[in-house]
């Protein structure tokens, strides 16, 4: 892109949120590479208005090391100054004496409110500043048009129009990791506990946390239980016990209030869950409030790599604006990012408040994102288990049978979960063959037990944060199992529908199953996949569950080893990353740690790529004076290349250095697999779960929807801007590279032009 040359600053502003480092990273480093000038205005509008030292240039090599640090390093103030006049009139005149033409802030709707009235003064502010002769008429002139660009850093959720802020899913991810540690000392003594999180005027992040620890009760400021939510939570907290339930957990968001707008405070609900007269439940109960720990630590991989997208994305706009242009921030919609006028989300954010301060709950809720909604349906499903609420009459109600196939990915428990929830609600009957194909092949019938069971609530309640997968996976085919006999299994059971999670296999097995449906009547039932696996090569989506919990594992791990390096100094990891065929792991890792290089198989491994980059490491090595002591890391796909590895590559970096610096390679193996998983995946798990049930469910029992409907055997996938169904039949046509096991064309494959940029990796390095 060819870019006149323009002095873009950027900013942190307001609260700080994990991510924003990541975007000072990839604002400095886009606008270099476009030839600009970088500019970081220190401690939010209070550089601006201070001017001096706290507005400065800043080099490429001034940003290393930033993606692996919390909070923001070039820090940020809450400025009393600038929301006046006279303070943004010095700011203004800093601007122009810095000769900075574009501003990039990345705030919340504070900050950027206060970024958009500087742009509407702006004209009028250098008028003031040429007739009280602070600055010349000639000074001003090149500086007519001021350009700005928002970026949403925060942690809270709270802005219209983004379906994440930068930060929040960082914060999600320590509100549940703190939620799973409390759960477990929980339910040994079986307690209750109250857990307060942040969020004032916005409950993203008490209702995201209680989808995806499966909480009992939530209090969220958009949305006040009825009249009388005392006597609806202990109603709720009474049933769950009365299945089983050793623990409780209610979340309450900061700014939770009752319809009447009386503050709900955990003591409040403490009192309740304690309470130990007749009828009262008597639980042994705490309260915890999780406070700044929210805001600490570094960011999840989401969070830098929307940060670093959104950072070059608002580069790119700054360079395109024109006078006319609106000011934009830059937003996400699903997985696609995307640029929206600035004043229109902040007026739809205050709306919020305002409409949650008139007591306008209904509209509250609408001017919240689609996610935000289903994400409370969600809640609601999971949490209404066994009502006789929603049931469908007896007629309607379905036999759903429930598989994994393939690798274990993290999110499958909690995507099963949430569908067994909607099966139990609605009425269905949900069933679990176990251990995919093989499990329900083997299955005879002196020996039914464990193979194909109902599933008992209790048993699946607790699998909202379990890693693996609780019903067993298996990589086996149905045409390895013989088709004749699954058909014939399928109708023994008389299955209504199938759901199905997992990965490529999965994908492939739906594919068989469908091709067999022409042969096997009982195969025209109702199916779905939801795809699962963290090597995110299922053609009909951009995001596979587990992926995400993948790239965090991995983002770990490389910051550790980055970190182990910084006394060695000069030293090049080669991490191998799995992922099959799919570059796709490895490539967003690359993007989250600031890789110097990125192998995958979609491109291979030739001599030249190699020689190119070994050639530039030499040459960053030889004019790193020494200050920054972090390593380098080069990441290669387990499929990259036939011939060269993870070991041969570091072999030959360290014989090419010639003692001048290090190499080593270092394999994390199935630790990238996960552990817990993430909370992104666990919550998209179970949206994603209650779409495809009610996508089964509307073909209703006894359908035989497959012999007309190519809906009828589909995956549910994230593309673009959109979550969709896509028919397993186009996809086999068109979609899909058989030969690889991965989708024909893939998204994220645009991705590495900016890790390599960003990593600073010679632009001829990679094949065109
Ligand atoms: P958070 O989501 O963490 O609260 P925020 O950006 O909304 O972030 P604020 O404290 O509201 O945080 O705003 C940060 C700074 O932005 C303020 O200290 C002030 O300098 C500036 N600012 C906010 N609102 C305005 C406004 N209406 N006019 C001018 N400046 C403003």
């Amino acid at each position: 892109m060819e870019a006149p040359k323009k002095k873009i600053a950027v900013m942190t502003s307001g609260g700080d949120s994990p991510g924003m480092n990541a975007v000072v990273r990839a604002v400095v480093r886009t606008a270099i590479h476009l030839g600009c000038d970088a500019f970081c205005v220190y401690e939010g509008y209070e550089g601006l208005v201070k001017g001096g030292d706290l507005i400065r240039q800043m080099g490429w090599a001034e940003v290393r090391g930033y993606l692996s640090e919390g909070g923001t390093l070039i820090g940020t103030a809450r400025c009393m100054a600038f929301y006046e006049r006279p303070g943004r009139l010095t700011a203004a005149k800093n601007m122009v004496l810095n000769g900075i033409d574009a501003l990039i802030i990345c705030g919340g709707d504070g900050s950027l409110t206060g970024a958009d009235k500087f742009r509407g003064e702006w004209p009028s502010l250098l008028e003031e500043l040429v007739s009280t002769r602070q600055l010349t008429a000639d000074q001003v002139k090149p500086y007519k048009h001021l350009n700005i660009v928002g970026l949403v850093g925060s942690i809270d959720n709270d802005l219209s129009g983004t379906d994440a802020t930068i930060g929040c899913y960082s914060a999600l991810a320590r509100v549940c990791e703190m939620v799973d540690y409390i759960e477990a000392t929980a339910s040994s003594h079986s307690r209750a506990f109250v857990i307060e999180v942040m969020g004032r005027h916005c409950g993203w992040l008490a209702l995201l946390a209680g989808v995806a620890t499966g909480a009992d009760f939530v209090f969220i400021p958009e949305r006040p239980v009825s009249d009388c939510w005392q006597e609806e939570m202990c109603a709720v907290v009474k049933r769950h016990r009365s299945f089983g339930k050793r623990k409780t957990i209610v979340i309450v968001a900061e700014g939770a209030n009752d319809k009447d707008g009386n503050k709900i405070s955990p003591e409040q609900i403490k009192d309740l869950l304690a309470n130990k007269s007749e009828g009262g439940l008597a639980l042994d109960t705490r309260i915890t409030t999780l406070g700044h720990v929210q805001r600490g630590g570094t960011a999840v991989a989401y969070d830098r790599m929307l940060g670093t997208l959104q950072g070059v994305e608002a580069v790119k706009a700054v360079l395109e604006a024109t006078p006319e242009t609106e000011t934009c921030f830059i937003a996400i919609n699903e997985n696609k990012i995307v640029r929206k006028p600035l004043m229109k989300a902040v007026a739809e954010t205050k709306s919020v408040a305002q409409a949650v301060e008139a007591k306008h709950f209904d509209k509250a809720m609408s001017l919240r994102d689609t996610e935000f909604s289903d994400q409370y349906k969600s809640y609601l499903t999971t949490t209404n288990v066994k009502t006789d609420e929603h049931k469908l009459p007896e007629k309607e109600r379905m036999k759903v049978g429930f598989i994994n196939v393939g690798a274990p990915a993290g999110g499958m428990n909690a995507a099963v979960r949430a569908a067994v929830a909607y099966c139990f609600s609605r009425g269905h009957t949900p069933v679990a063959i176990h251990n995919g194909f093989a499990g329900f092949a083997r299955h005879h019938d002196d020996k039914p037990v464990g193979a194909v069971r109902e599933f008992d609530w209790l048993e699946v309640d607790g699998w909202a944060s379990k890693g693996g997968s609780e019903i067993g996976t298996n990589r086996e085919l149905p045409s390895e199992s013989g088709m004749e006999h699954i058909a014939s299994l399928i109708a023994k059971y008389e299955f209504d529908a199938l759901f199905m999670v997992g990965g490529f296999e999965a994908f492939h097995a739906l594919s068989q199953l469908r091709v067999a449906r022409e042969q096997f009547p009982s195969l025209r039932i109702p199916m779905v996949l939801l795809p699962a696996t963290i090597s995110n090569n299922v053609p009909g989506t951009e995001y596979s569950l587990g992926s995400d919990t993948c790239l965090n594992e991995l983002v770990q791990y490389c910051d550790k080893i980055k970190q182990s390096a910084s006394a060695t100094r000069r030293r090049v990891f080669v991490i191998e990353t799995q992922g099959g065929r799919s570059g796709y792991i490895a490539t967003l890792a690359g993007l989250a740690v600031g890789a110097s290089a990125v192998y995958i198989p979609e491109e291979g491994i030739s001599l030249g790529m190699l020689n190119t980059d070994v050639t530039h490491l030499k040459k960053v090595f030889a004019e790193d004076t020494g200050q920054s002591r972090a390593g380098r890391l080069i990441l290669i796909n387990e499929k990259a290349s036939n011939v060269y590895d993870a070991k041969l590559i570091a072999n030959i970096i360290r014989d090419e250095a010639h003692g001048r610096f290090e190499s080593r390679e270092s394999i994390p193996g199935h630790v990238q697999q996960g552990g817990v998983p993430s909370p992104m995946d666990r919550c998209r798990a179970v949206r994603h779960a209650i779409k495809c049930m009610e996508h089964l469910q509307g073909y209703g029992k006894k359908s035989a929807a497959g012999s007309t409907d190519p809906l009828s055997t589909s995956v549910i996938g994230i593309k673009g801007s959109e979550l969709v169904f896509t028919a397993v039949q186009e996809l086999e046509e068109h979609g899909t590279d058989w030969p690889n096991r991965r989708p024909k064309q893939s998204e994220w494959l645009k991705m590495r032009d900016i890790v390599d940029v960003l990593g600073g990796r010679p632009q001829h390095a990679r094949p065109e």
